[in-house]
């Protein structure tokens, strides 16, 4: 399988706009819209939520290559943060992608993950299932409810997180740290 180790917004965008067009995941008449961003975590201020703004997390399988010694590497534990909010008619998602150091060079760079599709899609369908649910306040069940779930979760309880490693981690917002997440 070919995956990209590239880190592409244009798929999380192109693949956003599809599921949205083609698939009405959101099909409420309000104007979706997703943006990256790079700095915000999960953290949702007093301010922000009497704004509107929610929050969410996801872990997918990504790949990586590091940029100085080109190394490659898979991870099932790339950490996505999405804040989302609908105001007045138009919706925004807000996404953050959590890098990965090279475990060859260590040190304080971090690599941005590149996915498949299939990823992309599995990680916005579960992201337009918590929006179903909880601006739209539609109830469990139906589609996307098996998109809640990491693809690979027996990988990832088999294989150690390596902390040092993560970026989410280094600021103190991976979940995979969070004992008491669910
Ligand atoms: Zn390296
Ligand atoms: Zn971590």
């Amino acid at each position: 399988m070919t995956t990209s180790t590239e880190w592409t917004p244009s798929l999380w965008y192109d693949t956003f706009n599809e599921l949205l067009d083609d698939d009405s995941e959101l099909d409420y008449g309000d104007r979706w819209t997703l943006k990256v961003n790079y700095n915000k975590t999960d953290e949702i201020t007093y301010e922000e939520r009497k704004k509107g703004w929610k929050v969410s997390t996801h872990q997918a399988n990504g790949k990586f290559q590091c940029v100085s010694c080109k190394k490659t590497w898979g991870s099932a534990q790339v950490r996505l943060v999405f804040r989302y909010r609908l105001l007045g008619g138009q919706g925004t998602v807000i996404m953050r992608p959590f890098g990965q150091a090279c475990l060859r060079c260590r040190g304080d760079k971090f690599n941005l993950p590149g996915f498949d599709k299939k990823e992309v899609e599995q990680a916005l369908l579960r992201q337009f299932y918590k929006i179903r649910k909880n601006c739209y306040h539609e109830e469990d069940g139906e589609k996307a409810e098996d998109n809640g779930r990491p693809s690979s979760e027996s990988e990832e309880k088999t294989k150690p997180h390596k902390n040092h490693l993560c970026q989410a981690c280094r600021v103190g917002h991976c979940c995979l740290d969070d004992k008491d997440d669910n």
